[in-house]
């Protein structure tokens, strides 16, 4: 393999790329100044250095002067305890939180479960989940929030399935976000409007 093909291998692997996208994002790069591309190289090294996941919500934070283990909405007095939202992935949390239709804890699962994978442990933060669940005595309900597409709707069950016994002995109500939310809906880009419907309609 030459340095065009690594290359755009590795941008195959960047969410929604394709091979072709991949291959135009390496002319791109050829195209451009060593400066600029010694510039993105840096940003990329360093982004490891300068960002953190946090110990409760495992979202990826930039980390302050104090090198804080909790990102801002775990570590805010001011975030609503007794409710724990369950989302796929980081930029769902962002959209939320942007919205500010929700003012409580979050909590990223790290993905979906595909429907036809047997061992899913692996890929998703069910046994953190269940942890989350225990540790956080106020948490009164856990809404989950994921897309809904044929994935989303998997993970649901998935998850619901796997959390309603600790559920049960802690008298934690679990919901899921509501029908405000069209089929094929995908969490990241719903509007504040949507996304408040959707929380008001849980069930
Ligand atoms: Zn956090």
């Amino acid at each position: 393999m030459d340095a065009i093909e690594k290359l755009a291998e590795i941008f195959k692997e960047f969410p929604g790329i394709g091979e072709r996208q991949a291959k135009r994002f390496v002319y791109f790069l050829m195209s451009r100044s060593g400066a600029y591309n010694e510039n993105l190289s840096s940003l990329i090294t360093d982004l490891k250095k300068e960002v953190a996941q946090c110990k409760e919500c495992f979202r990826f934070f930039i980390l302050n002067q104090k090198k804080e283990k909790l990102c801002d909405i775990c570590a805010n007095t001011n975030t609503d305890t007794s409710t724990l939202m369950v989302v796929e992935k980081d930029s769902d949390l962002e959209s939320i939180k942007k919205s500010r239709v929700y003012n409580g804890k979050y909590f990223i699962l790290g993905g979906l479960v595909p429907i036809v994978e047997k061992t899913t442990k692996s890929r998703v933060r069910i046994e953190e989940l269940k942890q989350a669940l225990s540790a956080n005595k106020n948490l009164k309900e856990v809404i989950l929030a994921f897309s809904l597409n044929p994935q989303g709707d998997h993970t649901d069950s998935y998850v619901r399935d796997q959390i309603k016994d600790i559920a049960q002995k802690l008298s934690i109500k679990i919901s899921s976000l509501g029908r405000g939310l069209s089929t094929g809906t995908e969490l990241e880009y719903s509007d504040n409007d949507t996304l408040k419907n959707a929380l008001k309609n849980r069930q």
